[in-house]
């Protein structure tokens, strides 16, 4: 059966909008684990995690941050809905840094448990970003 060489992305948070082309490939940080969108792919929904998304059009990878929200793939579409999302290149390093610090100096001084989950989390969301930007400065 013949399908489609391509997707189109639409990527977006309520914010703005991060991705609107037609890609090769797509690969997403799925709550069960990442998963990679080639064209003529089944029709999925799935919540997102924190993490890395990666969309790739010819030889030209870009990588993305993400922290929540839902992916849907229908056909050759996938719509990728993310409550919080950065490209790559507008990662700001020092404020992921210093989100960083905070969040380990709460986890060295615990005072509540409902503190130590947000600083994890925040932790979590920092060293992602911090991931992503180092991925997007040394790709190949
Ligand atoms: P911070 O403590 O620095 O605010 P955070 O993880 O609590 O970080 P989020 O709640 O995930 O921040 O995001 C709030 C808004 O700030 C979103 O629009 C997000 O895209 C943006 N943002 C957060 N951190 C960064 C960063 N390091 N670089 C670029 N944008 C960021």
């Amino acid at each position: 059966m013949a399908t489609s060489k391509s997707i189109r992305l639409e990527f977006v948070t309520p914010e703005r909008a991060i991705a609107h082309e037609d890609v090769d490939e797509v690969e997403l940080p799925g709550e069960e684990g990442f998963f990679g969108v080639l064209p003529g792919h089944a029709p999925l929904l799935v919540a997102l995690k924190t993490g890395p998304i990666w969309y790739r059009s010819g030889g030209e990878k870009h990588y993305a941050f993400i922290s929540g929200g839902f992916a849907e793939v229908t056909g050759d579409r996938v719509s990728v809905l993310a409550t919080v999302a950065e490209r790559a290149e507008d990662i700001d390093v020092a404020r992921a840094e210093a989100a960083k610090r905070r969040a380990e100096d709460r986890l060295a001084k615990p005072v509540a448990d409902m503190d130590m989950e947000r600083a994890r989390i925040a932790m979590l969301r920092a060293i992602a970003r911090l991931q992503i930007a180092r991925l997007n400065r040394t790709r190949g």
